[in-house]
């Protein structure tokens, strides 16, 4: 199995390799070799080598590869669904949907072509000129998560690529088989010149081995907290770049004038979607004590409405990724009914899910307090843990009772409170009367121990650049 891209030459990874199950069986799907030392060298100096003449090109020349990757991702949306859907567990249809962005994600950074300006400021000499231009960073390294897999790579490529910087693509080691095929489907195609997009498969030794390299100018990756942390440490001894789409906790606020029913689809939805494995999962609903029982039993009704099943059938949510996530996830609902919580539906373990594989139903939890595990720490499973509040001032200060600052969702109809939370909430994304979802020309960044910076938008893009400042004097 050939995993390894190198100045547009396929090899077979040197090191041991690592298998990939169907989260639905816990069957092995197949067993991805690793990259040896020796193939990351090999890798990044090919995108080194191949950066002048690829930051050389009209910039629509870029924006056309990028178009290019687009078609060829829609062209082959069946075949990289159904991987997707194979190695994350989640519904065929949503793994479709991931596609679907991901292509459209390439188009919309394609229309930055023609928009990366630079800036002409006063000089203090006469007859002299002062540019600042914005030109490439170099050499990206690119380290994904396992939940949207293809859509986590594009996100770095896009912006990468039509900036004129050259890529070495590590993809999560659990979930690597769409972005692998979407390579080679684009390489292929020839979309890119050989060594502007380079692979390298493995896990998190191979990621700090890339990372190291003192060719690699920028470290863009999504994943853990605590991972980001060591990649952070370790860009000290080469100064790369970093930029870092990390976990959350986010709180969600249902106040006492808001719309129960609104809130309860939109919540049911942020808790859910992708059996609870996104970054901005609502992880802590912090609900007004006068609608709290009533919010409770809407949002049990819609969590029990929730179809969980196989990927291939018609159902709303698929199994956990893998052991450990449902480990993870099935010790924190146990942890919180042994600290006090009130499990009113769901859980795992249940006679209704199926012996094998990573089940988990969606869950609801009240009685939950801010004392407990599960309102600490990020738990990236299907699982709404309720608390109840008296004051908007409670509120706020529980929301931000936490080292990590993605998002957070408020329900209110009050102006005034909605304009409070809106300054106050210590967050990147803040989402009011409204479910999860970022806008491609936002920026989905994290404050905090969320992270630093986002992929996309204005601020996404400019992040893949660095400004150089020209002094023209012509007396
Ligand atoms: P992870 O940190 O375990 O792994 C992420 C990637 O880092 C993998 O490719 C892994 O091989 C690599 N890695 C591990 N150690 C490394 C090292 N020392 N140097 C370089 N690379 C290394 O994360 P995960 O379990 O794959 O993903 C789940 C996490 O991702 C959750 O916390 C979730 O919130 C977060 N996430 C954040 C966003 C966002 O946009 N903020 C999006 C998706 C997921």
């Amino acid at each position: 199995m050939t995993t390894v891209l190198i100045n547009g030459a396929w090899e077979v990874g040197e090191n041991a390799g690592l298998p990939v199950f169907d989260p639905a069986t816990e069957r092995e799907i197949c067993c991805v070799p690793s990259a040896s030392e020796d193939q990351v060298r090999r890798a990044v100096e090919a995108a080194a080598a191949a950066q002048p003449a690829w930051a050389a090109l009209e910039p629509w020349r870029r924006a056309d590869a990028l178009r290019a990757m687009a078609a060829c991702l829609s062209q082959n949306r069946q075949e990289l669904a159904e991987l997707i859907s194979a190695e994350v567990g989640k519904p065929l249809r949503k793994a479709g949907e991931d596609v679907d962005n991901a292509a459209v994600y390439l188009e919309y950074m394609a229309q930055w072509d023609r928009r990366i300006e630079g800036e002409i400021v006063p000089a203090d000499n006469r007859d002299e000129t002062i540019l600042l231009t914005r030109v490439p960073v170099g050499v990206v390294a690119a380290i994904t998560a396992w939940n949207y897999p293809l859509d986590l790579f594009i996100r770095k490529a896009a912006p990468a690529l039509i900036t004129g910087n050259t890529m070495v693509v590590k993809p999560t080691e659990v979930t690597p088989l769409a972005t692998i095929r979407a390579i080679e489907l684009i390489s292929e195609q020839k979309c890119v010149p050989d060594g502007v997009l380079n692979l390298v498969t493995g896990g998190g030794a191979v990621g700090a081995q890339l990372c190291s390299h003192p060719l690699v100018n920028m470290i863009t990756m999504t994943g853990h907290r605590d991972t980001g942390k060591r990649i952070m440490a370790g860009a000290a001894t080469t100064l790369a770049r970093v930029s870092l789409e990390l976990g959350g906790s986010a709180p969600a606020i249902v106040w006492k004038d808001a719309d129960l029913d609104l809130a309860a689809d939109a919540i049911a939805f942020a808790s859910f979607e992708n059996s609870g494995q996104v970054c901005t999962s609502s992880e802590r609903i912090l609900v007004h004590r006068d609608v709290h029982d009533d919010f409770v039993e809407r949002l049990i009704e819609r969590a029990n409405r929730l179809k969980v099943g196989s990927s291939r059938d018609d159902v709303d949510l698929g199994p956990l990724v893998n052991r450990v996530q449902f480990q993870k996830v099935s010790e924190a609902i146990d942890l919180a009914r042994a600290q006090g919580g009130t499990l009113r539906c769901g859980g795992h373990g249940l006679p209704s899910l199926p012996a094998s594989g990573y089940w988990v139903r969606p869950t609801v939890m009240t009685d939950v307090t801010p004392q407990m595990s599960i309102f600490n720490e990020e738990t990236f499973g299907p699982i709404a843990p309720v608390i109840r509040i008296d004051s908007f001032e409670e509120a706020i200060r529980l929301a931000n009772a936490t080292r990590y600052g993605l998002s957070a969702f408020l329900f209110s109809n009050d102006y005034r409170l909605i304009m409070r939370a809106q300054n106050e909430l210590r967050f990147g994304e803040i989402y009011v009367n409204r479910t999860m979802g970022e806008a491609l020309q936002g920026f989905h960044n994290g404050h905090q121990e969320s992270g630093i910076g986002g992929e996309d938008g204005k601020h996404g893009v400019l992040k893949y650049t660095q400004i150089r400042t020209v002094y023209h004097r012509y007396g």
